[in-house]
């Protein structure tokens, strides 16, 4: 039997009634939950990206700015700028838009975000707290993917999974909350020798590469499910993930599907992260 789609747009946007209903709270009490995005240049891929959060937060009755600033902006200006961000009352979340260009040193920048504003977790502080298992702002990506899991997996305790990708966006933080919640992890990545020796045991395979068709169905366990991360832009125009999708759906048990998997729950967990920033501000040690 051929294996079932997880509906991440339908769950994302049950995520979203939820925040939305938190936003309706604060409003009342005189509060407005606000994201600030940055954007350095004028990349189209990060546009779509930054003008949907943006969308996503109005929609739900939040604040929201994107403050865009040229690629000639100086990384003292930029630190500046999100400086006074951080200064800002009336600013729960910011966000910087990744890849930054290459002259403006992208892991200072991260650490200039004030970490009780870092809807993004990817200040090494909620990072570090991440790794220990501490309550902190987890990557959105992540915190998506952990949502989709627990929506088809009762027990995540003893599975065996195998993450394909080592950032510190996606790779590495995933890998570390589910071995934070007994699974038993191997994370792969450009330099690992036979990928598919360890695919092939995975009863939860999550691929955040970026390569089309890398995951084939020779490399998945049959009743694994399968979490495709990747986004590519295929030649035709159309959007496509890391696995040969209609092929590893004859093996999964389980499987996201790319668009309508975990983009949208990447989003709604960057609401949620803003929600939680608007929280821990306005009302700490509520
Ligand atoms: P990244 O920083 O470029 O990392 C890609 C990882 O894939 C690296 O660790 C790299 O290994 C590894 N890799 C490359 N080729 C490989 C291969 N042939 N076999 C095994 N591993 C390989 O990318 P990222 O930011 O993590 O994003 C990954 C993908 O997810 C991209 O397509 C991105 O667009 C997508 N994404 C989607 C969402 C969403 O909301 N759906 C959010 C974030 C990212 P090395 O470390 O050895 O180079």
């Amino acid at each position: 039997m051929p294996g079932k789609i997880i509906d991440g747009k339908q769950i994302a946007d049950f995520i979203l009634v939820r925040v939305r209903t938190e936003v309706a709270e604060f409003k009342k009490k005189g509060v407005v939950p606000k994201l600030v995005v940055i954007q350095v240049g004028d990349d189209p891929g990060s546009t779509i990206y930054v003008n949907r959060k943006k969308k996503t937060c109005l929609e739900l009755g939040m604040d929201s700015e994107v403050k865009r600033f040229p690629v000639s902006i100086t990384y003292e200006d930029l630190l500046n700028e999100i400086k006074k961000l951080n200064a800002d009352r009336k600013v729960h979340g910011i966000l910087v838009q990744l890849p930054l260009p290459e002259h403006l040193n992208h892991k200072k920048v991260l650490e200039t975000v004030d970490p009780a504003k870092d809807v993004d977790g990817l200040h090494p502080y909620n990072q570090g707290k991440n790794l220990l298992g501490k309550e902190c702002f987890q990557p959105a990506t992540p915190r998506g993917i952990v949502t989709l899991l627990e929506s088809v997996i009762p027990e995540l305790e003893g599975k065996n999974v195998v993450v394909i990708g080592r950032s510190n966006i996606v790779g590495k933080p995933i890998a570390v909350m589910l071995l934070n919640r007994g699974c038993t992890v191997t994370i792969c990545h450009s330099k690992t020798k036979e990928l598919s020796d360890f695919t092939t045991r995975a009863d939860i395979l999550i691929s955040a590469v970026g390569k089309p068709k890398l995951v084939k169905a020779d490399m998945v366990k049959k009743g694994a499910v399968v979490i495709d991360v990747g986004i590519s832009r295929l030649d035709n125009g159309k959007l496509a993930g890391d696995v040969d999708f209609d092929e590893v759906i004859k093996k999964a048990s389980w499987i996201t599907p790319v668009p309508k998997g975990v983009g949208p729950m990447t989003i709604a967990s960057l609401m949620e992260n803003t929600i939680k920033a608007c929280r821990d501000i306005e009302w700490p040690g509520k």
